[in-house]
């Protein structure tokens, strides 16, 4: 088995809904080869193990090991995986460690590894507190303070993306009302895309990207509830810099220029003031970035 520079491989392992991946863990993140294996939602408990420990094998497998999931985790137990159901409700971290013979296996959500990625590697390096939004099919935030994931609850910030924008707003599958994820993700552009005819929400960004003002008044709205989120939760962070990652910053300034001005006046000023917003710059291989530095600082 190699062996990293403290004598104890560590593999970083990143479940995807499509996919999963395996890299050796070092100081610098994913170290060398990448094994991946395909994965879809029809497979049993059984497939998906095999899958894992198939890639952690291909990369000479690891006594620590860090898993990424598509999902939270609360007492070890993993929480609802749309994108895979047979994860739903088991012991993740004990079942790769009884087929990867790994001693220590830690599951962490793929939004928490995706920010200690970037923390370390990409738009958060440098800075103490660090905030990395992420806008896919829905919406999410994790932080980094201190080179570690602040976990106030399942592994994360909580539920961080149903913080309140507009209070008047849309309801939101949370059975809330107004939150983030209500006005300012893939689920809320393909709703309110589709009364102008686009058919999902990666279409009604390519409108809004060609100039059609309906499409683009969609993205500006976004723009100002992430503004609005973003106001609300530096208060209780104090991050130096936030990213915006995920499927809607691909709508880049479109998106992060309402969303900064709407924090600057908004804002509480001797909070805001000293921040910046920004693009994420590792895309997808933040997760892993961030499963591999995970595995390799774990005792
Ligand atoms: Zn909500």
């Amino acid at each position: 088995m190699p062996a990293d520079a403290r004598g104890v491989a560590a593999v970083g392992v990143d479940i995807g809904g499509s996919g999963v991946r395996a890299a050796r863990g070092g100081p610098g993140g994913a170290q060398g080869h990448v094994a991946r294996r395909d994965l879809d939602r029809r497979m049993d408990l059984g497939a998906v193990l095999d899958a894992v420990a198939g890639a952690v094998g291909e990369v000479g497998g690891g006594a620590r090991v860090a898993v990424a999931i598509p999902s939270f985790a609360e007492g070890g137990v993993v929480l609802d995986v749309p994108s895979l159901p047979a994860l739903t409700g088991t012991r993740l971290g004990e079942l790769v460690a009884a087929r990867t013979g790994a001693a220590r296996v830690e599951l962490v959500p793929d939004l928490a590894a995706a920010a200690l990625g970037e923390h370390r590697l990409g738009s958060g390096r440098g800075v103490d507190r660090f905030l990395c939004v992420a806008l896919g099919t829905g919406a999410n935030a994790a932080a980094v303070v201190g080179g570690a994931v602040v976990d106030t609850a399942f592994g994360c910030l909580g539920d961080a993306g149903h913080v309140k924008v507009e209070p008047e707003g849309p309801n939101c599958p949370c059975g809330g009302r107004g939150c983030l994820e209500a006005v300012a993700s893939g689920f809320a552009l393909a709703r309110d895309g589709a009364a102008l005819g686009y058919p999902d929400a990666r279409a009604q960004l390519a409108g809004a990207a060609a100039g059609d003002p309906a499409a683009a008044a969609l993205v500006d709205r976004a723009g100002v509830a992430l503004g609005r989120a973003i106001a609300s939760w530096s208060v209780l962070l104090w991050p130096d810099r936030v990213a915006v990652a995920g499927g809607l910053a691909r709508a880049g300034d479109r998106l992060l220029d309402p969303a900064r001005r709407e924090l600057a006046r908004v804002g509480t000023p001797y909070v805001t003031a000293r921040l910046t917003v920004v693009p994420a710059e590792l895309g997808a291989s933040a997760t892993l970035a961030g499963a591999a530095l995970l595995a390799a600082g774990l005792d």
